[in-house]
């Protein structure tokens, strides 16, 4: 087991850039699994079975204590336990991604900490945090669709997840109730999905369809013919997207579940018969998730067509750092993989320790420019939080650093609307904080800013 952890350990993510040269992608090929005393035993096949990651994945305390034996310290556990009293999502984690972490160091693992939140690192929700902070449900056309720009529209079939992400800005209806959060989840209705196709089939308009959750690869491989037939059939749909986590936490799904790759095959072919594209958005955000199974899952997605791209989100201690996130960037395209956006963390609640602010992400998003090929550029993008959508991070109307608020317009989803963006208090400079806890002061600070970014705005209008 030494020799294991010895290889994750120089497998350093992020230790490629710098220093100059030609970057070299490593796709760890080593049984990394087998670090973890639970699967010390377990062969490279069962691995690689899906129906063997989805049995095993880790959902408790018990199950992490059973899975890391003697890697468990009572501080890990009881840190852990003080998360789950705290956090709005319950656990889980595929046995892959759960041994991509270096337990070793667990309190700065970049994985770690997008799946399992330590009590001692939790800070104060911001006062302006949201359940619904895209106000997805506002926008809902049918029950099952929000409806929300003029030819894009975003379909949620499914709310049953593979992991439970601490970040996830659906954390309100996906991943089932927790000590903080109730929630009534529903698995895939595919009886209700027909108002959602009718919906669309009566707004020609409507070319662009999203299949999120929930996440797509839980749906069954009938229901993604089901799903991708419908929506591309009709004559004014051109293009359509699965939304899935799995080529990150679980790539072997696509390695071993041959009848779901299948079903993604035939839905690929009708759309080149129809020159209609078919896409599938995943979700990496550190360089660590990719290995050799990544690569192997790609060679298979790379035969049916289809067209994979990347979203990431902006987390503190996680990709926030510059070099991390050009090589993960540039670890995708080297796999066919095109980093899309990389959205700045949504303003949900107990996430606060996640969240980075928007000079942050400015400085973050002018460094890519030009490091890479622009359509290997990801957008940074803040999506505003109240339904203004997705906005390019330096197109605020107007930044108050010091308290942290931004604000923005988005004249085309809800013209003569403004949006808020509230940076976490935690990392605005001391001035700031200390006038956040002043109740009248920010009171008194907020209303000027909101009068000024209104006037600038009208200004901006006409
Ligand atoms: C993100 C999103 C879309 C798709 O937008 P793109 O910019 O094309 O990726 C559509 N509808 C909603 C509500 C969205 O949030
Ligand atoms: S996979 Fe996506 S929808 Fe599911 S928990 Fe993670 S962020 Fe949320």
């Amino acid at each position: 087991m030494s020799e294991n952890v010895t290889t994750l350990i120089n497998e350093s993510p992020c230790a490629q850039p710098g220093g100059g040269g030609p970057l070299t992608y490593d796709f760890d090929r080593s049984e990394f699994w087998r670090s973890i005393p639970l699967w010390r035993d377990v062969d490279s096949k069962t691995f690689g079975d899906f129906r063997w990651q989805q049995r095993n994945s880790v959902t408790s305390i018990p199950g992490i204590k059973e899975a890391l034996c003697e890697l468990a310290s009572s501080a890990l556990i009881s840190d852990i336990e003080a998360g789950l009293l705290k956090t709005p999502m319950n656990i889980r984690l595929t046995p892959y991604i759960f041994s991509r972490i270096h337990w070793e160091n667990f309190e700065n693992d970049p994985i770690r900490r997008q799946f399992l939140p330590l009590g001692s690192q939790f800070v104060p929700d911001h006062p302006q945090v949201m359940d619904d902070s895209l106000a997805e449900d506002v926008d809902k056309a049918t029950p099952h669709l929000t409806h929300r720009y003029p030819d894009k529209a975003l379909f949620l079939p499914i709310t049953l997840c593979p992991v439970y992400c601490s970040f996830c800005t659906r954390s309100r209806v996906v991943g089932g109730s927790t000590a903080v959060k109730s929630k009534s989840a529903y698995g895939a209705k595919s009886k209700e999905w027909d108002s959602t196709f009718e919906y669309i089939r009566n707004h020609p308009d409507l070319e662009d369809i999203v299949i999120s959750g929930g996440d797509a690869l839980l749906l069954r491989p009938d229901q993604i013919r089901q799903i991708g037939r419908n929506l591309l059939q009709i004559p004014t749909v051109r293009r359509i997207r699965f939304a899935t986590k799995g080529l990150a936490i679980m790539p072997m799904k696509f390695t071993s579940d041959n009848e779901w790759v299948k079903a993604l095959d035939d839905v690929c072919r009708l759309g080149r018969e129809k020159m209609k594209e078919v896409a599938l958005h995943t979700h990496f955000n550190t360089d660590r998730e990719i290995s050799s199974w990544t690569s192997e899952a790609m060679k298979v997605l790379s035969d049916t067509g289809v067209r994979v791209r990347n979203q990431s989100v902006l987390i503190s201690g996680v990709n926030d750092a510059f070099d991390c996130l050009h090589y993960t960037t540039k670890k995708l395209s080297s796999l066919l993989i095109q980093p899309y956006y990389l959205y700045l963390h949504d303003m949900v609640p107990g996430c606060d320790h996640l969240r980075t602010t928007v000079r942050e992400a400015e400085y973050l998003s002018n460094r890519l420019q030009g490091a890479i090929a622009g359509f290997n550029t990801p957008r940074v993008v803040c999506d505003a939080p109240g339904g203004g959508g997705k906005r390019e991070i330096s197109s605020y109307t107007l930044y108050d650093q010091e308290i942290g608020v931004s604000a923005w317009t988005s004249p085309t989803a809800k013209p003569n609307e403004i949006f808020y963006y509230y940076d976490p208090i935690n990392k605005l400079p001391e001035d700031g904080r200390v006038i956040w806890s002043k109740h009248g002061e920010i009171k008194r600070r907020l209303a000027k800013f909101k009068s000024d970014a209104e006037s600038k705005a009208e200004a901006t209008r006409t």
